[in-house]
This record gives C-alpha cells, structure tokens and sequence, in this order.
C-alpha cells in the first residue's frame, strides 16, 4: 500500500462519513480534470479517488483500519473497483445516490387525470356525470400475481437476484462502473418462468369502466376532484392509484362568474330608470330545472338610477365550494336611451325638457370626479 487513505483526504482516523464526504468533495473540485489540466492534479485526483472509495465504504473502511488492504482483492482491476459512477456524481453534487438493490414486484398504480366540462350552473350546483375510463385492472386469472401456475418468481440467471447489471466505461478515472437495471428481469432481481396468459406476467389487464362522479358545488375550472383508488391498479398486485377529475366551466351567456360571485347586466328604458321599477330576473338556478320561486329573482331599481350602478343581492351567487353560504348577485344596471319616438312621445320629451331646463345642456365631464366637482359648482353658483 503506498498511500495512507486518512492522509491523502487530509480528515483524522476519527472523522465521520460526513466528514469523509465533505473532505472528499472539496478535494475532488479543485483536482478534477474539468477543472484542472494539470497531470499532477490528475493523478492526485486518482489517489483522493481511490481513498475515498475506502473511506466511504464501512467494511473497506474497518478492514483498512485492521491493517488489511481493501484494493488487494480486487482482482486486478486497480482503481475504479467496486466504485460506481453515481457515488463520485454523489460526491460533486451532493445527491443522495440511486436507491440500490432490486425493487420490488408490487407497485402502486400510476395516478390518471381526466378532465370534464360543466355549464356555469352544474358547477355552481353540483351534478353527476358518468365517465367512461379507460384504465389497468387486477388481472382475474393470476389475482395480479403474474403466474400461470401460482409458482413463486424464481431467482434472475443474469443478475443473480441483485436487479441490476453493471457496465463498465473507460474514462480519464480509469474504468467506471455504471450499474443499471437488469435487462432480463427488468429489476426485479426475479422472473415468472411462466406468466400468465391473460396479462403477460404484469398482474394486470386492461378494462373500460363506468364511474359515477358526484362534482360538488362551488367547483370553478382547475378544481380537482380526487377519487381515491380510482386509478389504475400497480403491477405485481400492488395498490390501485387515485383518478383526478379536473373541472373545466364553460362560459355562461348571461352570468360571469367572478370568485364565488355571479356578474350580469339588466337593460331598463330610460323612463324606468327615472321613475323607479320592479324587474324580475330569471336565475342560474333555473338553468338546473327548478321552478317556482328559485327560478326567478324580484328586486327594485330606484327611482333615478343612472347607467352602469349595479345592485348586488346578498347570497344570490355561486354557492362555496366544501362550505356553506354563498357569493353575491352583482346586477348592473344599463340605461336604454330611446331610439324610435313617435310623435306624441317626442313632443312629451320636449315637453320634460322644458320643464326641466334641459333643452340646451352644456357639456360637463362625467367620472370619476362628476359627483364632487358639480356639487362644489353648483355651491358657488
Ligand atoms: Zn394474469
Ligand atoms: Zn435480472
């Protein structure tokens, strides 16, 4: 052995994994070959390299410290043995290092999102829809063992039950070992010698179903409904995943839905807006088919409203999603100007003009300071 491990890392007898890693980490930064042309650099990061392996590893680590040389047995292969390629990426970028070992048959099913669209009041109301979904099965025939014959998974020839093969690269370190998972056995570290017919060995089979879906109310677009252990079913006979149910609310000719408030605009004639009325309204509510009084909606206007006021009924709007209560019915009022008068109408309005003064206006600004600036005028006048 012709280097001291602790040395070459510059960390005590005593130092920890962490430590070891640290030391290692910085080291390998300034000499990597990236970094650092220089040949001496290179071979120093060889030899930082190779301590680190031994350092890093428990049992090369305790054998080193009893005096034996980890690197001995190696078979000749000198640097690079046994030492993966992700335990250096570990090293310069901190990762946690790939989850080794073979991986296990049984696994949860993949979550599946479909999307749905609803009109303004089966989103405010709630609804039902049945949905056709397309999705992985538990495979009747083998119970998603995967088994023709119900006989365990056997052992894997190739990778000798570990699930993974190791490839070896040549590069500026020497070899580096990549390990990936087994061709033959896909990772496992096991196969079905013989798979089931109806699902090929995988636990489960297509199927089309019919699922009822209760959308709540208050749902707005972007809203997901979970359904739990909807989704498809993992291979192997491992858990079923959730189905998510993404709403989409179509727009609505008469209602804009704003948060939980509902938005709409009610011409009245002029004459109305003037004297005061009563308007009914239909409802949202009566796009769902109610009738009687929750399917029209009576306020008053008062006496002289101008154009663009809006009146807003508590409670009237999109009922809360999960919650109680509701958002509000925001009524804008638009003041129709008359466009066809006849003669006695118009001779009417002339007449009103007249009373009132109006039969030549001067132009004043209206918005957003009308309300202050007239009245201040009007004082001085
Ligand atoms: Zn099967
Ligand atoms: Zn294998």
């Amino acid at each position: 052995m012709s280097q001291d491990y602790y040395e070459t890392l510059g960390v005590s007898r005593q130092a920890t994994p962490e430590e070891i890693k640290k030391a290692y980490r910085k080291l390998a930064r300034s000499l990597h070959p990236d970094v650092n042309p220089d040949p001496d650099a290179q071979e120093r990061f060889k030899s930082v390299t190779v301590a680190y392996e031994v350092l890093s590893d428990p049992e090369k680590r305790s054998l080193y410290d009893r005096g034996g040389d980890p690197m001995g047995h190696a078979g000749g292969g000198g640097f690079g043995s046994g030492f993966t390629f992700s335990d250096i990426m570990d090293a310069f970028f901190g990762g946690q290092g790939t989850q080794r070992g073979p991986r296990g048959r049984a696994r949860r099913g993949n979550d599946a999102l479909i999307r749905i669209s609803v009109d303004l009041a089966e989103a405010a109301f709630g609804t039902t829809r049945e949905l056709k979904v397309d999705t992985a099965v538990v495979c009747e025939r083998c119970h998603g063992q995967g088994s023709a014959d119900g006989a365990e998974p056997v052992a894997c020839h190739t990778c000798r039950g570990s699930g993974e093969v190791q490839h070896v690269q040549r590069s500026f370190l020497g070899d580096i070992r990549t390990a990936r998972p087994c061709p033959t056995c896909a990772g496992y570290g096991t196969v079905i010698t013989n798979p089931c017919e109806e699902c090929g060995g995988d636990g489960r089979v297509r199927s089309r179903r019919t699922l009822t879906i209760k959308v709540p109310h208050g749902v707005d677009s972007g809203t997901r409904i979970q359904l739990a252990g909807e989704g498809e079913v993992g291979p192997g006979g491992g858990p079923a995943a959730d189905l998510y149910v993404e709403v989409e609310v179509e727009p609505h000719q008469v209602f804009t839905r704003r948060k939980d408030d509902l938005h709409c605009d009610v011409r009245v004639p002029m004459t109305a807006a003037a004297l005061g009325t009563q308007v009914v309204l239909p409802t949202l509510e009566a796009d769902t088919g109610v009738e009687g009084d929750d399917a029209s909606l009576t306020f008053d206007i008062a006496a002289g409203t101008q154009s663009g006021e809006s009146i807003t009924l508590r409670g009237r709007g999109v009922p809360h999603l999960r919650g109680v209560g509701r958002g509000d019915l925001v009524v804008r009022v638009v003041v129709e100007t008359p466009t066809k008068l006849d003669e006695a109408q118009r001779d009417l309005l002339t007449q009103l003009a007249q009373a009132r003064g109006e039969e030549r206006v001067e132009a004043e600004f209206a918005a957003p300071h009308r309300g202050v600036f007239t009245r201040l005028r009007d004082a001085f006048r």
